[in-house]
């Protein structure tokens, strides 16, 4: 059984992780592994990790198996026959396998020749994509490998002695049982493996060395064994991941950045005095980790996570002063011209007089407010260049535009970027730039991510995390509204907003299409006469409800397309109550803030993510009146569109619908990371599900760190790590 891999193994020259996988296999097997899977070393052979385990004996439960999927099953021959065909020449060999209960056909055609070796009881393992003739299930020509029974008395019975056999991910000539072969006869030629994990975590752990752990992996004497030896090898990923954040952790400590302390009778003082409402004890908290991190001589890399409208902006803007009240400047980076332009509004208001540095009427610690988006006029966009230049401005806010060469600092002391998920690496990395010192580094979301996630992903940031919203507020009720089965409901809908006016509040109304004109779905309901939904837009919306339930209230559109004056002017008038009802995309999506806005009609809800939905809610609610939000969908009960809905309906916690979010996707999107490089790091680790084993790699990494910054006792671990770090896998970790 092994002649036709090809096997040379010489039991003098012991392989190792390194070595090509032709020294074991012999080229023609190599080469199939390496255009199959991208295999090369022994290494890459020991790391294709089986998918699970079949038990000799317990058979697959055939039932189970779904039309297109491609399955490797053990199952028993029920019977066999071979029938000519019909008409012409040749013959059909069917094989009848079952579970013991289902039957599955598999058919051969002209290979009638099986028949002596798919006999009635044998057992084996058979692979195919599973698929439907004339209502039943079959595999068309499967790979199959049968288990030995007690006639076979030959070489191979040493191959299936384990009682359980490994069923890995296949390919076309590379069915599962082949890749166990190689596998087989690479832990047969294979010399030690050294171990790079310290034995003492090693130890304290109880995991099996590197050598156990990957031999019993892929041949485990049982099942814990197995579970063992993959917990080991997953907790080496964490750990390896861990590492690198602790290592760039440490390094960022050593870096030099100036101080800036609380100052007494500063700026920040004077703004504290003014402050119309009382900080949340969340507030206070974050405020002091803050200032402690300004104080120190090295750069803040702080994330702050805070649920929307819980106030993330006076934390940032007292950051802001702080630094200015040590002759610093601050740059606030939005990832929308909407909040940008919303930033300027609020932090100016917030600020009264003490924005109005070097004017008349000016506080004398006052400084000044700039703003500069890609879209403000040359004339605008001189002045904003001349005060961030000066360093008169002390805050100065923008989009990507503040990225650009012409801007420069006087002294840019503190980053501040908002909805940190809009902004890649790089665009962080140029306004570091502009700072001449390292500057400090304050990243706010309001998309909670799950705390694995973020020792993963944002490892080496600290985080704090506002959870409560300030007092007084209101709890956002929602709903939701199916539009097809109950189209009164959403009459409703519009009538509780028209209600809502008439108390004085304002509403947003949300599609997600601007218009309706690209709407290849349409032009096909039209062609082919059928009634689908179409999509709700802005365009066709906003004149509907104007001329409908809306008579006679103040509605404007909003969305990307508007130019930015149309846009500011429209959010302004919002914001001042000039304007009743927004019908609007997802630009308002994040961070815009209207307090008096308390109802909002999402259309089409089910077009949207859970995180998004929960974004889109936030703007409501924001001041002392309850808000509701009504998730307006066609999809029909029990559909995954809308068990979603009803998720964001029943909660308002966003840890739990990001977790809910994502859950959904598969792990490579979470990370950020492409899965299917061979060589990846990261190829059983699970950021939600192993949350305790990152937890416990973070710990031992860190002290690891600490005792021995450079790992210069640990040359194994290192070498390892330098790999891990040229993994095109983990670049999703963030470079900070
Ligand atoms: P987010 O965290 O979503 O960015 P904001 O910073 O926009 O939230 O704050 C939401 C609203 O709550 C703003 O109008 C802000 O002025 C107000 N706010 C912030 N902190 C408090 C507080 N401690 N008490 C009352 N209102 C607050
Ligand atoms: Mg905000």
């Amino acid at each position: 059984m092994h002649a036709h891999l090809g096997s040379t193994v010489d039991n003098d020259a012991m392989a190792t992780l390194e070595s090509k996988v032709s020294s074991v296999l012999g080229d023609r097997t190599s080469k199939v592994l390496d255009s199959t899977f991208g295999i090369k070393s022994v290494g890459d052979l020991l790391r294709h990790y089986p998918r699970r385990y079949a038990v000799r004996g317990e058979l697959t439960d055939i039932s189970t198996l779904q039309e297109g999927d491609e399955v490797t099953i053990l199952a028993e021959v029920f019977s066999a026959t071979n029938r000519p065909l019909h008409g012409r020449k040749g013959s059909i060999f069917e094989v009848i396998v079952t579970d013991g209960k289902a039957k599955l056909s598999l058919t051969f055609f002209n290979q009638a020749w099986r028949e002596k070796d798919l006999r009635v009881g044998r057992q084996g393992l058979f692979a195919g994509k599973v698929g439907v003739f004339k209502g039943k299930r079959q595999l068309a020509h499967p790979d199959y490998e049968l288990i030995p029974d007690g006639n076979d008395v030959d070489s191979a019975v040493d191959e299936f002695a384990g009682k359980f056999l490994a069923v890995y991910p296949a390919a076309g000539k590379m069915p599962s049982w082949k890749i166990a072969q190689c596998i087989d006869l690479a832990i047969q030629g294979l010399d030690e493996v050294p171990d790079f994990l310290p034995d003492k975590i090693r130890e304290k752990h109880g995991y099996p060395t590197l050598h156990q752990a990957l031999v019993q992996l892929h041949k485990p004497a049982d099942l814990d064994h197995a579970e063992m030896a993959r917990e080991r090898l997953t907790f080496d990923e964490a750990f390896l991941l861990q590492l690198v954040l602790a290592k760039r952790k440490a390094a960022l400590k050593s870096l030099d950045a100036i101080a800036r302390p609380a100052v007494v009778g500063g700026l920040l003082q004077a703004f504290d005095k003014t402050l119309p409402f009382e900080l949340t004890a969340g507030q206070r908290e974050v405020a002091a980790e803050i200032e402690s991190d300004l104080s120190q001589s090295h750069p803040m890399h702080r994330l702050l996570q805070g649920e929307v409208g819980s106030g993330k902006t006076v934390v940032a803007l007292r950051a802001m002063l702080t630094v200015i009240d040590n002759g610093g400047q601050a740059a606030l980076l939005a990832p929308t011209e909407v909040l940008a332009a919303q930033h300027l509004r609020t932090i100016t208001k917030l600020l009264g007089n003490l924005a109005h540095g070097g004017m008349l009427g000016g506080s004398e610690k006052a400084t000044q407010v700039t703003l500069i988006t890609g879209s403000q006029s040359a004339a605008a966009r001189k002045d904003a260049l001349a005060l961030a230049a000066s360093g008169a401005a002390g805050i100065v806010i923008g989009t990507h535009a503040l990225l650009g060469e012409s801007i420069v600092f006087n002294d840019l002391g503190l980053i501040v970027v908002d909805e940190q998920h809009r902004f890649g690496v790089e665009q962080r990395d140029a306004l570091k730039n502009k700072a001449h010192t390292p500057a400090h580094l304050l990243v706010m979301t309001a998309t909670p991510i799950p705390r694995t996630v973020a020792m993963t992903v944002f490892g080496d940031l600290d985080v704090s995390t506002l959870r409560e919203l300030p007092l007084g507020r209101q709890p956002i009720t929602t709903h939701v509204i199916a539009a097809v089965e109950k189209p009164a409901h959403l009459e409703r809908a519009w009538q509780r907003i028209a209600e809502e006016v008439a108390k004085g509040h304002q509403a947003y109304v949300v599609a997600p299409r601007i218009n309706a004109t690209n709407n290849e779905d349409a032009d096909m309901d039209f062609l082919f006469g059928t009634e689908t939904q179409s999509i709700a837009s802005v365009e066709e919306l906003g004149p509907m409800l104007h001329s409908g339930p809306f008579s006679g209230l103040r509605v404007a559109p909003l969305h990307g397309r508007l130019s930015t004056d149309v846009k500011d002017s429209t959010m302004s008038a919002f914001s001042s109550g000039e304007i009743d009802v927004l019908v609007s995309t997802t630009v308002i999506e994040v961070g815009v803030d209207v307090a008096n806005a308390t109802v909002m009609v999402i259309m089409d809800a089910d077009r949207f993510g859970v995180s998004q939905l929960h974004q889109l809610r936030g703007r409501i609610g924001r001041g002392t009146s309850p808000g509701l939000c009504l998730l307006v969908t066609n999809a029909m009960p029990e559909t995954p569109a809308r068990v979603r809905l009803d998720a964001v309906a029943a909660t308002l916690d966003g840890f739990e619908l990001s977790k809910i979010d994502l859950e959904q996707r598969r792990e490579g999107d979470v990370l950020g990371a492409n899965q299917s490089g061979t060589r990846s790091h990261l190829r059983l680790l699970r950021v939600l599900r192993d949350e305790a084993l990152i937890e416990s790699a973070r710990e031992s990494a860190g002290k690891l760190i600490q005792e021995d910054p450079d790992l210069s006792g640990f040359k194994s671990l290192n070498d390892e790590l330098k790999l891990l770090e040229t993994d095109s896998a983990t670049d999703f970790i963030d470079k900070g």
